[in-house]
């Protein structure tokens, strides 16, 4: 079955209790043992298991090939709880442009467990070999990277830890399954924030994970379970009701995206775009060997800061705003937003500098995101 068949027609696309096909919203917080103490069914409380949730999580390990899903509060409560997988001693190496949010509670959060974490920069896969300790337990890889879309080697980053007995982790936020299944890569636990692509509508956060191998997958439940950040009900639908058309939108978002960049190349007043769907992009043909297309966002410096401010103060076809994915644009600004959490110099050491503007490109038709770009690119 191809990739939006499965959007489809996943084993979740019909209620087998009724025939609705829509899965209900199951509000409930516990259920009645109808078999008497000690004959517990299958759910008991709904942190521990929910239908709702259950069969987005289904529909998620089925799309990402793995054997586990398990839905979170938000994609960072997924971050969260992967981490919490380790112990106390153990090293994780993260690549140095992760989430803002990511690089924040390794610094600031799993440090007071005295889990150690170097920040790598895997576009040389030889920093990765030379990061590797007698304790490194795992390697947590986001690529494209947020907000530089820089490209990470997934096949010779996978094949590194592998030899090192590394667990391999990987945001795959930006591109959602239907551009990149790290699995099928040989990558162990993909994270996603579903609030972004997966949801599609700016009206839901959310976490996903998705699990390869039995035994992880009990780790990663055993936080879900213990630590209880899990999705509600109703966020679960809107994520299953999201997913349904993740392959049109991206298709057209994708589309949109490439005019975008195209445009920004040869605009006077653009100094640079990052975007792994332009040929001029060093990670390009990398990016396309691992993923089956470049995605619908891009960042862009522009000559200076007065007119990034301006186009970002002024855009009227876009909104300005934290976060992606959504079937509107989203212009934000990487220094003040996503990225506030990392010190200015580090941001200045990875290239973020305050000009950096991101781009979500959305559902609008592309004439009139150009029209308005040009008007405020001043
Ligand atoms: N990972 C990436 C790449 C993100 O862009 C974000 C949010 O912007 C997150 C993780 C965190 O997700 P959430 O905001 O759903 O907690």
């Amino acid at each position: 079955m191809k990739f939006g068949t499965k959007l489809i027609h996943n084993g979740n696309e019909i209620d087998k209790n009724t025939g609705a096909l829509s899965i209900p919203i199951y509000h409930a917080s516990t259920y009645h043992q109808e078999g008497g103490v000690g004959k517990y069914g299958k759910y008991d409380y709904s942190r521990s298991g929910n239908p709702t949730r259950e069969a987005l999580e289904s529909t998620i390990t089925t799309l990402e090939g793995g054997d586990n899903g398990y839905a979170f509060s938000s994609g960072m409560a997924a971050t969260s709880s992967v981490l919490s997988i380790f112990s106390s001693g153990d090293h994780i190496i993260l690549c140095q442009d992760v989430y803002g949010g990511t690089y924040r509670i390794a610094k600031e959060f799993f440090n007071k467990f005295d889990i150690e974490i170097s920040f790598v920069d895997v576009s040389d896969l030889s920093n990765i070999r030379n990061s590797i300790k007698e304790n490194t337990k795992g390697l947590f890889l986001e690529t494209p990277s947020n907000p530089l879309l820089r490209i990470t080697d997934l096949r010779g980053a996978i094949k590194i830890a592998k030899e090192h007995d590394l667990i391999t982790i990987i945001d795959n936020t930006f591109m959602s399954p239907y551009l990149q299944r790290p699995i099928e890569l040989g990558i162990d636990i993909v994270i996603h924030s579903a609030t972004k692509f997966i949801g599609g509508h700016s009206d839901v956060i959310g976490g996903l994970v998705v699990v390869k191998g039995q035994e992880l997958s009990k780790r990663v439940r055993f936080v879900q379970n213990g630590f209880g950040a899990i999705l509600g009900p109703q966020d679960s639908w809107l994520l299953m009701r999201g997913l349904k058309t993740l392959k049109i939108r991206l298709d057209y978002q994708q589309n949109n995206a490439i005019k975008l960049a195209e445009w920004l190349q040869s605009h006077k007043n653009v100094e640079s775009v990052f975007y792994p769907g332009l040929e001029s992009h060093p990670g390009s043909k990398l990016h396309l060997s691992q993923a089956d297309g470049p995605g619908a966002v891009l960042s862009f410096t522009a000559l200076n800061d007065e007119i990034a401010l301006n186009f970002m103060n002024n855009v009227k076809v876009a909104a300005l705003a934290v976060s992606l994915g959504g079937v509107e644009t989203i212009v934000s600004h990487p220094s003040t937003m996503s990225h506030a959490a990392i010190p200015k110099i580090e941001r200045e050491k990875l290239g973020i500098q305050d000009k950096l503007i991101r781009v979500s490109v959305g559902l609008e038709d592309i004439e009139d995101l150009l029209e308005d770009f040009n008007r405020v690119l001043v």
